[in-house]
């Protein structure tokens, strides 16, 4: 009966990390892998997130089961940041539970809104792959307009469209910030708009926060987020702390969900636990009890913030740099200047992505998409000289 699977194509950025890594040249570019590194190459465990688990290792006293909902300390510590400290549950009208990653939340909100009676998503494209996925593996249908604009900023005229065109029984799936792979984040007065349409529209919006913090700050990154809960009845949000606190492996993630009345919470709370049950019964403990851990002692949150801040101040160097090149052969580069977080998207070819692996030992994703992070004082003069060799 097994014999009836077909083999299904390998994820591409999972094969594109075996390869860099058996490529036996010394002077290797890794631009793939979505992970944060320093200038010396590495992606570090926070020294916050270390105090935190020293301190768990002497402190935890159980590794009983928690319930499908996990670590509620962790969930409500991270309301603050997510929501806004002056009012972080919207009058009592969200609460949350976490999940395995920000995965596991984007999974959980698109399961519970098809359980609700959504059965068509509005997603701006190109979008993180895994959106796709899980939405083909929840046989909801997907609805896409285009995110960017040619000169790499955002195509709001789409996105103000496809809301005003979706309907009630439809979602529309909306990056937090630092947008993945565009690197294009909507603009304060935007986002507005975005919010104000979505006032209008009978559409539920899903909105994916994976990298707060990574753009212009943890205030500033939620500004979206933030304009538009204030301005619908209801919307469920996605959370990642994989990125913000470098936990990446540890799978650590929150699902919120923002009622239109706190007295609906208990209900559509427990369609969340039963679905979280049935997928993962309950997510894991480790990554999410130390961030708890840092978000209520004030030093080790500041300490967090500090590394947190340092992230950004290098990946901001690093696309000022690449800006300031102006142009790299037919590469325009200045647009990377004003976007966000870890990644771009270069306008390259199939071959011309090709030639930078084979002649260059530079490594990116099929689509262009570069991981910013992996640029290097030491690498980051031939990254440039190499884009304008394939693209001249
Ligand atoms: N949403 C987006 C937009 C992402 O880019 C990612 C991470 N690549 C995730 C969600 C999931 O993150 P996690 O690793 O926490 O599952």
């Amino acid at each position: 009966m097994l014999d009836r699977l077909a083999p299904q194509a390998p994820d591409a950025l999972l094969a594109l990390i075996k390869m860099h890594r058996d490529d036996p040249r010394t002077d290797k570019i890794d631009l793939g892998v979505g992970v944060y590194r320093t200038g010396q190459g590495d992606t570090p465990v926070f020294a916050a997130i270390k105090a935190a688990e020293r301190r768990l290792v002497d402190e935890q006293d159980s590794k009983s089961y928690l319930g499908p909902e996990g670590d509620m300390g962790f969930v409500e510590a991270l309301m603050p940041y997510v929501f806004g400290e002056a009012n972080p549950t919207m009058g009592g009208r969200i609460e949350g539970m976490q999940t395995p990653g920000g995965t596991g939340a984007v999974r959980l909100a698109t399961a519970l809104a098809k359980a609700a009676g959504v059965t068509r998503v509005h997603m701006g494209t190109p979008s993180w792959p895994n959106h796709a996925q899980i939405l083909a593996d929840l046989d909801l249908e997907v609805a896409g307009f285009s995110h960017a604009c040619p000169d790499g900023t955002a195509d709001l005229d789409a996105v103000l469209s496809a809301i005003r065109g979706a309907g009630e029984g439809e979602a529309v799936l909306l990056h937090g910030c630092c947008h993945n792979p565009t690197g294009i984040d909507y603009t304060p007065e935007q986002w507005d708009a975005i919010a104000a349409a979505l006032a209008e529209s009978r559409a539920l919006p899903i909105v994916d926060v994976a990298y707060q913090g990574l753009g212009h700050g943890m205030e500033e990154d939620a500004y979206g987020l933030r304009a538009v809960l204030a301005a619908v009845p209801e919307a469920l949000v996605a959370y990642s702390c994989d990125k913000n606190f470098g936990l990446y492996r540890d799978r650590v993630g929150a699902f919120y969900v923002m009622a239109a009345e706190g007295g609906q919470l208990p209900a559509i709370l427990s369609n969340a636990a039963a679905l979280a049950r049935a997928n993962w019964s309950m997510p894991p403990d480790h990554g999410a009890a130390a961030v708890r851990l840092i978000l209520r002692d004030p030093d080790l949150t500041a300490q967090w913030l500090d590394e947190l801040d340092t992230m950004r101040t290098r990946m901001r160097q690093v696309r000022d740099r690449l800006a300031g090149a102006g142009t790299a052969g037919s590469v325009d580069l200045t647009p990377l200047g004003i976007q966000n977080g870890l990644f771009s998207v270069l306008p390259l070819s199939k071959d011309q992505i090709a030639a930078l692996r084979e002649d260059h030992a530079i490594y990116m994703a099929g689509s262009g998409r570069i991981n910013v992070a992996g640029l290097t004082e030491a690498n980051i003069d031939k990254f440039i000289r190499a884009l304008a060799e394939v693209t001249a």
